[in-house]
């Protein structure tokens, strides 16, 4: 008993400290933070003084005053909008970690107002009849790609398995041992294959894959002759991998299909801009394949979404897949991804589609931005040049000549560079750049010219003395 006691008067005494839940309610600083109401802020409250209790019982010490500033810190934390805005400033275009394909101004307030109000998604305005949520989306794309119909879902892994599910399942599809890919985040072929119920048959070797090869390797079980495009990464040297003309040949005189999963899917071509030509949905649908697959968010500029397109009958066999519905694109995804095929439609997607605005800015423009920036920056700092890459699993090993401004850590406060590159991460418009060496860079290339004052304005706060942008 003595003992326990005993135990209790140390619990007690490192408790002195905690303040209780009713205090904290009560204090204006925390009344000032929050935008929680009364029953919400007791709810945070009351979790954080629990971890504070933990933390103190486990033998951390801490002052009154300094676990209040911790209380504090935690009720602003919860007030950041964690999907709000950030610059990206890391050079890689299409930056999947950080959401990848930003959207035109025009797409963007599609989407809100699709959002905001009702849509007519499945009844036809002139005959208040049912009618297709494809319909724009169909017509833009038969314009643009020569597709007979499309179906929009929600990503294009979910097309790949959704195509394989409808058009494959307890039958074989052909692919090249050299597309048998992992694109990233887990998301390997092979295992969608397996998935979608159908087999894999693996033709030809890592390097090179005949059209004679899939041919060999058809039999009366083949649904489907597949081709992946290999996305992120580059088989160089000796090298051939059967192209969709020839594939669509083969196929044609048994009638199966070629599936042409395109990954990135541009509309537009990459050569105008000193880039290795990536393969465009027309081309595909030109050469052949019956069912294209492509991200809505990649090179295509527009929001995430999936989009399988080709023959009619086939978009129509996988449309009534059970699966369809699982996946399909919502109202603010088929607006937004009809808005962004109508800049290609009306010829403004070079000025408009951010995507397409990074790649087409000149080495010079970015030069001119990032030097501009740099003379007014009260801080010490250089332009540098540096290589943007397209990113999103688009043109591997490919870079586009840019300019950053270059940070020097070593002047600011700590001198650590990780320290800035925090800082300049968790601001109030926080950017995300790379760090070389002691440097922090900030790749002009992939930031807006719009954004260019938020950026200065950011990065000022960031390099000042730590203490005076505390207050
Ligand atoms: C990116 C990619 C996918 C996956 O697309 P998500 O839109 O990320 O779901 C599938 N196949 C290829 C070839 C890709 O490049």
């Amino acid at each position: 008993m003595a003992k326990k006691a005993a135990m209790s008067d140390t619990e007690t005494n490192a408790l002195r400290a905690l303040p209780s839940v009713a205090a904290l309610l009560r204090d204006p600083d925390i009344q000032a933070t929050t935008s929680l109401s009364p029953a919400g802020l007791t709810e945070l409250l009351q979790r954080i003084v629990a971890e504070q209790r933990t933390a103190l019982l486990a033998g951390q010490r801490a002052t009154r005053a300094e676990i209040r500033e911790r209380v504090l810190a935690d009720v602003t934390r919860f007030e950041r909008p964690r999907l709000g805005g950030v610059i990206n400033a890391t050079g890689v275009i299409i930056h999947t970690n950080l959401g990848r394909a930003p959207v035109s101004p025009e797409t963007a307030g599609a989407m809100a107002s699709a959002a905001a109000s009702s849509v007519a998604l499945e009844i036809d305005a002139e005959t208040n009849q049912r009618g297709g949520r494809m319909q724009e989306v169909s017509d833009l794309m038969r314009l643009l790609a020569g597709a007979e119909a499309t179906l929009v879902v929600n990503n294009n892994a979910a097309a790949v398995l959704l195509v394989l599910s409808a058009l494959a399942a307890g039958r074989s599809v052909i692919l090249s041992r050299g597309e048998a890919v992992e694109i990233g985040g887990g998301f390997r072929i092979p295992d969608v294959l397996r998935q979608s119920g159908a087999t894999l048959v693996e033709v030809g070797t890592t390097n090179r894959t005949y059209a004679k090869d899939y041919e060999a390797a058809m039999d009366d079980q083949t649904a489907a002759l597949m081709k992946v495009h290999p996305s992120n990464f580059q088989v160089t040297g000796f090298t051939y991998a059967a192209s969709v003309e020839e594939l669509a040949a083969i196929g044609a005189a048994r009638g199966v299909p070629v599936i042409d999963d395109l990954g990135s899917g541009a509309l537009v071509s990459t050569a105008p801009f000193g880039l290795r030509p990536e393969p465009t949905i027309a081309d595909s649908v030109r050469s052949g394949a019956a069912i294209v697959t492509a991200s809505g968010d990649k090179l295509l500029g527009g929001p995430q979404a999936g989009l399988i397109l080709g023959r009619r009958d086939l978009v129509n066999r996988i449309a009534a897949h059970p699966l369809a519905r699982a996946v399909r694109a919502d109202k603010t995804c088929l607006a937004g991804t009809a808005r962004t095929l109508r800049h290609y439609a009306d010829g403004t997607a070079m000025a408009r589609v951010p995507v397409w605005r990074m790649i087409a800015a000149t080495s010079q423009e970015v030069q001119d931005r990032a030097e501009r920036l740099c003379a007014r920056l009260s801080h010490p700092s250089a332009v540098v040049p540096v290589s943007a890459t397209v990113g999103g699993g688009a043109l591997p090993g490919e870079t586009l000549p840019s300019a950053a401004l270059a940070l020097d850590a070593s002047q600011v406060d700590s001198g650590s560079t990780d320290a800035l590159a925090r800082r300049l991460r968790t601001g109030e418009t926080p950017i995300f750049g790379r760090i070389e060496g002691h440097r922090v860079l900030l790749d002009l290339r992939t930031v807006l010219p719009e954004d260019d004052e938020a950026l200065l304005t950011a990065v000022e706060v960031a390099l000042r003395p730590t203490g005076s942008d505390r207050l």
